[in-house]
């Protein structure tokens, strides 16, 4: 049994070394030297909620309308390619071979279309169809082809990029259609041969005699909104438009062009040229 003297003997020994290792722990808790010891919150809870910066949310991307000029080089090519430059925008013009020859006039408009930056240059066949004899030389494929090529060969056309004359035809990899079946093999074997076939969405038609705009730039804006909005276009968001050099040799029609291009411009849309599509054959 344990004295009284051996007991208080070994609470004061229990005593102590309580109070030993008490002051072990108040000595690995002591701050730095000079240095309050606070309650450290974490990185968010010091942020200021008014300084907090939230990611702004990803850009919406613009609807593209690529603007596309059909059959020069011709009379009104060098107005258009004017207004291209005073506005800075990017299109494309489909060529046809035998134009590039025909006059010196055209001859220089042809210089002048290589020289620009803004100007994309693309196939439109050599000869337009044998001369607009549309049914006629789509019957027979491999001539169409050939007549694809010299005009490639000929413009030494950098891509392969192509629109059928008289016909609204589409061979890309994500995009199918012919207006009118029996050019369907042609364009098939166009497609084969490496190219691809770009039709349009929307055409700024003019009346055949007097070269002249059916509709103005307005309207053509209207149309243009309309076929966005009813998802109309090949593509969703990106739109084909179709318009021909030689309406805007005139003045007025220019007029039109100049402003049309600064309304779209204004507008949440971009203007592209037609290598930039979604989904075209690599060359
Ligand atoms: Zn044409």
């Amino acid at each position: 049994m344990e004295t009284d003297d051996e007991e208080a003997e070994r609470a004061a020994s229990i005593l102590l070394r309580s109070f030993l290792m008490a002051i072990a722990l108040t000595a690995c808790i002591k701050p730095e030297k000079g240095k309050s010891f606070t309650f450290q919150p974490t990185v968010e809870e010091t942020k200021d909620p008014a300084t907090v910066t939230e990611k702004p949310p990803p850009k919406k991307k613009k609807k593209k309308v690529y603007l596309t000029f059909d059959d020069g080089p011709n009379k009104g090519t060098m107005k258009v390619l004017h207004i291209i430059q005073q506005e800075q925008v990017p299109v494309s013009f489909f060529l046809i071979g035998e134009h590039a020859e025909a006059s010196a006039m055209q001859q220089a408009a042809m210089d002048s279309l290589e020289q620009c930056e803004l100007a994309e240059l693309c196939n439109h066949s050599y000869t337009h169809a044998w001369h607009n004899q549309f049914s006629k030389f789509y019957e027979y494929a491999d001539s169409v082809v050939k007549d694809f090529e010299k005009c490639r060969d000929s413009l030494q056309l950098q891509n392969n990029i192509v629109r059928t004359p008289g016909r609204n035809i589409w061979r890309t990899d994500s995009v199918i259609a012919t207006d009118i079946k029996r050019s369907a093999v042609a364009a098939d074997s166009v497609f084969q041969a490496g190219f691809n076939v770009m039709g349009w969405d929307l055409e700024w038609h003019y009346d055949g005699k007097d070269l002249s705009l059916k509709n103005n730039a307005d309207s053509l804006l209207n149309q243009l909104d309309s076929a966005f909005a009813k998802g109309k276009t090949k593509t969703p968001d990106h739109l084909v438009l179709l318009a021909h050099d030689q309406v805007y040799e005139d003045a007025a029609d220019s007029t039109e062009l100049h402003y049309f291009i600064r309304k779209i411009k204004e507008r949440d849309l971009e203007l592209e040229v037609v290598s930039r599509y979604p989904n075209l054959r690599k060359q």
